[in-house]
């Protein structure tokens, strides 16, 4: 496959100018403007964060992103689909007061919050996934998929069953409805090291499940409950939750990426990653722990697989931050060190198969130039 471009400018802000001009100029230079939009409906496609969380972007960025596409004759539209566990997205109703409180409206953004999947999370097509070795199909949010043109506006970050929350995540994932999430979580539902367990019920707090109660100051998962979703991993602080599947990440990672096929494929695509924040875990949990690394910049590209390449790239090289998840794990004595901020963060994780998947599907190429912009 060849190589794919990705674009690139740093926060870096002199007096005078503002980041939401470099991420037009940025999405301008990587080619939007050669989409045409005229009359179209563009479904832009990003993570409005769980409340309590942060760490998620700020509308001001998707606001350019939606005026960007409107100069185009475009009819933009900010989306995301229902979580699968009970937070505070799990219906439509919910999921737009969440969006609401976190500072999405039509004033701040300029355009409507529409929820991918409908009022309960049902509302799906199954799209036949091209090339798919996981997946013959996916079920995705049927307004995504009504959509004429898909952009993906994602914030990069750790990921506790995944590595990163990335474009594949954001996409993958994010485009699934319930249903469609429980098919890609299906692999493994993580298990209890009671040696490790230290009974602090941290786990059970973070379960939006109810799935975790306890036995003799011990955690319990009630499978019958639990869903998969890996958060009580990314919850426990003493690497008590794990999961006994050892395939079931990597199983994860490679679904994730055909439904982003799915996706993505046969219609015109445009995709946004802003590594700022990056936090351990990803926007879902209804917090953000100190980032692990440094605020690195924003990345736009055609390709998917490409652009979270780059991202991954440029995290692998920063300096990691002290006092944080992956400072700490690195500042342990006797730490087995993996040579990778993800792993060394979230030990548990495989993120390079999803990008493996993707590039052997079709979705994308793992070889990019980056062109830099200042
Ligand atoms: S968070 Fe970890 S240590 Fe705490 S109760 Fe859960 S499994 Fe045990
Ligand atoms: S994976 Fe963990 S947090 Fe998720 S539903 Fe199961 S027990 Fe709860």
């Amino acid at each position: 496959m060849e190589k794919s471009t990705v674009y690139f400018t740093d926060f870096r802000c002199p007096v005078g100018t503002s980041q939401i001009d470099k991420l037009k100029k940025l999405c301008i230079a990587a080619g939007i403007r050669n989409i045409d939009m005229e009359g179209k409906f563009v479904a832009i496609k990003m993570h409005f964060g769980e409340l309590g969380n942060l760490a998620f972007l700020r509308p001001n960025y998707a606001k350019a992103v939606a005026d960007l596409c409107k100069e185009q004759g475009g009819l933009p539209f900010l989306t995301d689909c229902n979580t699968l566990y009970p937070g505070s997205r799990k219906n439509a109703l919910e999921h737009l007061d969440c969006a609401n409180l976190n500072g999405f409206n039509t004033i701040t953004t300029g355009c409507q919050i529409i929820i991918g999947d409908g009022l309960r999370g049902t509302d799906e097509v199954e799209v036949p996934v091209a090339n798919g070795e996981y997946c013959e199909t996916a079920l995705i949010g049927r307004a995504i998929m009504d959509a004429d043109i898909f952009i993906s506006l994602t914030h990069f970050k750790g990921h506790e069953a995944t590595g990163f929350g990335g474009t594949i995540k954001n996409i993958g994932m994010g485009c699934g409805s319930r249903a469609g999430k429980m098919k890609q979580h299906a692999s493994g539902k993580p298990a209890i090291n009671e040696d490790l367990c230290r009974g602090c019920r941290r786990c059970a707090k973070e379960c939006g499940s109810d799935a975790i109660t306890y036995q003799d100051k011990k955690a319990v998962i009630d499978y019958d409950k639990c869903k998969g979703c890996g958060r009580c991993i990314g919850a426990c602080n003493y690497d008590a939750v794990y999961n006994p599947n050892s395939d079931a990440n990597e199983l994860l990672d490679r679904k994730m990426a055909e439904y982003a096929q799915a996706v993505c494929h046969d219609r015109p695509c445009f995709h946004i990653s802003l590594v700022q924040d990056v936090s351990p875990n990803c926007d879902c949990h209804g917090e953000n722990d100190a980032p692990i690394l440094p605020n690195i910049g924003m990345f736009a590209s055609f390709d998917p697989i490409a652009l979270d390449q780059a991202c991954a790239d440029a995290c692998l090289k920063a300096k990691p931050l002290d006092n944080s998840q992956l400072g700490d794990h690195l500042a342990e004595p006797g730490w087995h060190c993996h040579h990778d901020h993800f792993k060394d963060s979230n030990p548990n994780i495989e993120w390079k198969a999803t990008l493996d998947q993707g590039e052997k599907i079709g979705l994308g190429s793992r070889e990019y130039e980056l062109k830099i912009l200042k």
